[in-house]
């Protein structure tokens, strides 16, 4: 399994206390500095590789159900201190904590009680065909990697990283995580709660930095990348893998469409948009960032949309409740002020919200714009922001063409109170999800695919293929019952007459009378 053998880890390896660089975490809601982690140097990263590699093959040789048995009590543990986890996802990230329970821990558990029940069947060999010839037997079988990296961003910063974790772990692997710099904190919170579950402790290491601690994690030799960020470090990764030919599963930005057809229901879909706008104060990759309505619609839709939006409560969550809580990370503040200037300086109306609001912590309004024209930097740029677009269209065809218009294709969306309408739509939309009367929630079904087309990414976690790509697939072929003393189609020596038999069978075989026979043996 140690594909990529390591150089000696030098003994300089950690930086003197007085060398050392440490990044400060603020808490996004008050400024308040909330800790503080060191920057880890390539050293450190290759040394935290290498324990990982060490202690992967014990982990690989026990059963699927010996370490699903761990992992299932780190969802026990985490169940029963999901409030404590919940409160200091809000404390780093800035959402408020019923996000931190519902948008984190609750998939976190979800995805781990599914695969912790059907690794053992999603993981067993199975036989595949092996027509034409017959007299063979074939089988797939799945082994771990060895050492997966998995590099993270801020917005989901317990639930993203650690679902990769988790489903890395089961298919007996070691994990090397870098969460974003941003958000540290609740990454080693987590681990403390992987080592409290029994989980070796150099099996799964965390390594915190910016940037080039994510680059050491590649240069460090791991087996697999699962990098989870923006299109342009995606670009860089993919490139990095390329280089020493590791398998990389890229999930990257969004700009997801939501279709709002003519019979829509409006009461349904005015409540999902401002949702799906605003939640996680818009910094999720599967929020609605261009509204396509019909123009039907459009006027009454805006209006609901913005009367909603203006009514959300907003504010610090330790507080009070508060429906949407602080920006996490304050370049999202730019880029949200750039977007809105530039779409009102090319006649976008603002209905609601609009500005950054004056406070020591980070807020931008839910901030609500009719009138948007497709040269506006906020209907093809990212906003991941709490920013809600509304364009006008006059058509399906209309929708389905502004909606693909866009470089990424990770989540799109399609209101209508017809099913197999809104079917019809979805399926011509370009995108790796696409829900129905709904919005954000299929990140939350651990057992559906999650994955983007075009810039938006590569691979796809989540879902029995998240799983099996967390491992090598094996393939065994072999003849049970009949094996030749020699391969007669095709060992040598070749021979005219073989020669001259393969053309005659081709041509007999493929002439169009016997497709009966040629379908029995594909
Ligand atoms: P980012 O690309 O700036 O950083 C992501 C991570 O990569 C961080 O841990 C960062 O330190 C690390 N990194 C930066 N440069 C690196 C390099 N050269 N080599 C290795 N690692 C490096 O992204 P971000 O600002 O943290 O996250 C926001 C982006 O993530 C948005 O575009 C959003 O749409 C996307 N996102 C996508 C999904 C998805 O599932 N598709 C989910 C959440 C967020």
């Amino acid at each position: 399994m140690a594909a990529n053998p390591l150089p000696a880890i030098p003994l300089h390896a950690v930086p003197a206390p007085s060398e050392r660089k440490l990044i400060e975490v603020r808490n996004p809601a008050t400024g308040e500095k909330i800790g503080e982690v060191p920057e880890m140097t390539a050293d450190e990263v290759r040394a935290a590789v290498a324990r990982a590699r060490a202690a992967q093959p014990a982990w690989a040789a026990l059963s699927i159900e010996e370490r699903c048995r761990k992992l299932i009590r780190y969802r026990e543990l985490l169940a029963a201190r999901c409030d404590e986890f919940a409160g200091a996802i809000s404390r780093e990230n800035g959402k408020p904590a019923i996000e931190g329970i519902l948008h984190e821990v609750v998939p976190m558990i979800a995805l781990t009680n599914y695969f912790t029940r059907r690794a053992a069947k999603i993981l067993a060999p199975h036989r595949i065909s092996t027509m034409p010839l017959v007299y063979k037997s074939s089988y797939i079988h799945y082994k771990p990697r060895g050492v997966v990296g998995i590099i993270s961003p801020w917005n989901f910063p317990f639930n993203l990283p650690f679902g990769d974790v988790v489903m890395a772990l089961i298919a007996g692997n070691g994990v090397v995580l870098k969460p974003s710099e941003v958000t540290p904190l609740i990454a080693l919170k987590g681990k403390a709660l992987m080592d409290e579950a029994g989980i070796p402790t150099d099996l799964f290491q965390v390594v915190t930095g910016r940037g080039q601690t994510g680059a050491a994690v590649i240069e460090a030799g791991v087996n697999k990348v699962v990098f989870t960020g923006s299109v342009a470090t995606g670009k860089r990764i993919a490139a990095a893998a390329g280089e020493r030919l590791i398998p990389v599963t890229l999930e990257l930005g969004g700009k997801a469409p939501a279709i709002v057809l003519d019979d829509a229901d409006l009461e349904r879909t005015a409540n999902a948009l401002v949702w799906g706008g605003f939640a996680n104060s818009g910094q999720v990759c599967a929020s609605v960032e261009r509204v396509l309505a019909h123009e039907r619609i459009y006027d009454k839709l805006v209006e609901m949309v913005t009367e909603r939006a203006k009514s959300l409560r907003q504010g610090d969550p330790a507080e009070s409740v508060v429906d949407v809580g602080a920006v996490c990370f304050s370049r999202q503040l730019e880029v949200a002020r750039t977007q809105v200037a530039d779409a009102v300086e090319k006649g976008a109306k603002i209905t609601a919200g609009g500005t950054q609001v004056e406070s020591a912590g980070q807020y931008f309004q839910p901030t609500v714009l009719r009138d948007v024209t497709d040269d506006m930097r906020i209907m093809r740029e990212e906003s991941f922001s709490p920013l809600l677009p509304f364009r006008k269209i006059t058509s399906e065809e209309e929708a389905i063409r502004v909606a693909n218009s866009s470089h990424l294709g990770l989540l799109a969306y399609v209101f209508s109170s017809d099913l197999n309408r809104a079917r019809r739509v979805a399926e011509q939309v370009q995108a790796g999800t696409v829900m129905i009367n709904d919005v954000l929630a299929s990140h939350a079904l651990p057992a559906t695919p999650w994955h983007g087309v075009k810039e938006s990414g590569l691979g796809v976690v989540h879902s029995h293929e998240g799983l099996r790509a967390m491992c090598e697939m094996r393939h065994v072929n072999y003849s049970a019952w009949w094996n030749p003393k020699s391969e007669f189609l095709f060992w040598y020596p070749y021979s005219r007459e073989r020669y001259d038999g393969l053309v005659k069978g081709v041509k007999f075989l493929f002439n169009g009378k016997l497709n009966w026979l040629v379908r029995w043996f594909s």
